[in-house]
């Protein structure tokens, strides 16, 4: 029986989630569904915000389909995330930048950088550690170049070994690591890199970088495709893996039921590729297509549905076309 944590979140993860959940168990009814309730929300109830014993349901899961977890700026409220992606070891965080000409998967490292958590504050200086080990930059490029195996066979580099000493170990592992795998490959400084995927998304296959500089190039990319609401991302690991979309919590929209549902439902797309149903991702991504072409879309996007007539009408493609 294959199981599926349902994370749901805070704000707008709560009103998406939902939709891919429906999407999910319409092609799969044999799966097994379960809430993980994780975030702000129970934070404020409870003074926690996920427990020993969340983790505890993550890890049994087969799969974790996650929507967002609002940080709220307390001084005392660690990142949820970040703990989940730490317990789980998901280091490998894949964001496809897929729509019109542009196909482009960014394989972030997830665990370490200038995420490591490891920061302290002195009375005038506050410091954070960027923390890059041969073995965090060795399964993240093993990563990268299996999948580039898989799609156009060329691998990005993106780094600042130019000015960042870390880096330049980053990326001299990354070279080694391609050379051995046999996969090809060009290196570029992450600034002038952004704003060539921005103006020639064409020449690019697969992209890997360091943490933060993976979160900040995935953001912008999302330029290319429409904006935050269309983009899926999977965390991986070599024994879990979650799904989530790239955006927050949306405290801005949420409770209107204007989210647009397409990154979640995505997200569930990647979520049925690692679990070997690629046949399912692919009607997913057809579905979508086609509930767009249709003008089936939420406001950020130019239309005027909501979130649930836009949820609707994805289903209603993927009945017709089953
Ligand atoms: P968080 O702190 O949880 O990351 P945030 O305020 O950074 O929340 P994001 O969710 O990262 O918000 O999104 C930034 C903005 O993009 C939001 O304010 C929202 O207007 C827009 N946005 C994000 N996701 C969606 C979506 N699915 N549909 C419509 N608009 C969205
Ligand atoms: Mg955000």
């Amino acid at each position: 029986m294959t199981s599926i944590a349902v994370v749901v979140g805070d704000g707008i993860g709560q009103e998406v989630i939902p939709v891919a959940q429906d999407v999910l168990s319409l092609l799969h009814p044999e799966y097994e569904f379960y809430p993980v309730e994780i975030g702000y929300g129970k934070w404020k109830k409870t003074g926690v915000a996920c427990t020993p014993d969340d983790i505890v349901l993550l890890r049994d899961a087969d799969a974790i389909i996650f929507g967002a977890v609002t940080t709220p700026p307390a001084a005392d409220y660690r990142s949820v995330v970040l703990e989940i992606r730490k317990e789980l070891d998901l280091y490998a965080n894949l964001r496809p930048i897929k729509g019109d000409g542009v196909d482009i998967m960014i394989v972030r490292e997830n665990t370490e950088g200038l995420y490591s958590g490891i920061e302290w504050q002195e009375d005038d200086r506050a410091s954070t550690l960027r923390v890059i080990t041969r073995k965090g930059s060795e399964r993240i490029a093993r990563a990268a170049c299996r999948i580039a195996r898989e799609r156009g066979n060329h691998l990005t580099i993106g780094n600042k070994a130019n000015v960042i000493k870390s880096d330049a170990f980053f990326r001299d592992i990354c070279i080694k690591t391609a050379e051995e795998e046999g996969v090809p490959y060009t290196t570029a400084f992450i600034d002038a890199l952004t704003l060539d995927v921005l103006m020639h998304p064409e020449r690019y296959d697969v992209i890997v970088t360091t943490n933060i500089f993976g979160d900040i190039l995935s953001d912008a990319a999302a330029y290319l495709v429409g904006g935050l609401g269309m983009l899926p991302s999977a965390n991986i690991g070599d024994s879990h893996a979650l799904f989530e979309p790239v955006h927050g919590s949306a405290p801005d929209i949420a409770g209107k039921g204007i989210a647009n549902p397409v990154a979640a439902i995505r997200s569930a797309a990647m979520l049925l590729s690692h679990l070997g149903d690629i046949p399912g991702a692919t009607l997913i991504e057809e579905a979508i297509r086609l509930t767009a072409e249709a003008g089936i879309t939420t406001p950020d996007t130019g239309g005027k549905a909501t979130t649930k007539e836009a949820g609707a009408a994805v289903i209603d493609a993927l009945l017709r076309i089953t």
